[in-house]
Parts: C-alpha cells; sequence; structure tokens
C-alpha cells in the first residue's frame, strides 16, 4: 500500500477498493460502527483516533 494513504497504510480497518477502470479507493470499515469516520477519508490521513495495528496473526495450534 502506498505511504500516501498515510495511517490508513497499516490500520486494520482499511479495505482496498479496485474499481472497473482499475482505480485504488480506500475505505474505512469502521465507518459502519461509527459515522464519525468516513466511508473514504481523505488521503493521505495524518491524525486519527480509530487507527489500530492490525492483529497480530494467530500461532498455528499443535497438537501435544
Ligand atoms: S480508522 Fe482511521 S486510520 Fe483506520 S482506516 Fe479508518 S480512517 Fe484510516
Amino acid at each position: 500500500m502506498s505511504p500516501a494513504v498515510g495511517l490508513c497504510a497499516t490500520c486494520q480497518y482499511v479495505r482496498e477498493v479496485r474499481s472497473d477502470r482499475g482505480s485504488v479507493f480506500y475505505r474505512c470499515a469502521l465507518s459502519a460502527q461509527d459515522p464519525v469516520y468516513p466511508k473514504y477519508p481523505r488521503l493521505p490521513v495524518l491524525r486519527c483516533p480509530g487507527w489500530t495495528p492490525p492483529a497480530p496473526a494467530q500461532e498455528p495450534v499443535t497438537p501435544s
């Protein structure tokens, strides 16, 4: 993801949406829960109280 996106580039709530023409848009999934957040934030996002780092990958469960 381009650094020009700003904070959204590293947020777990961002969803990359590609149009039929190949344009890429960044949708904020948090907007569905809280209307304070715009569905398509104006980029680059430099400050956002909703920024959340990606959830860590789950460790595979190994049988003992
Ligand atoms: S919560 Fe903020 S940083 Fe995260 S995707 Fe939405 S606008 Fe971007």
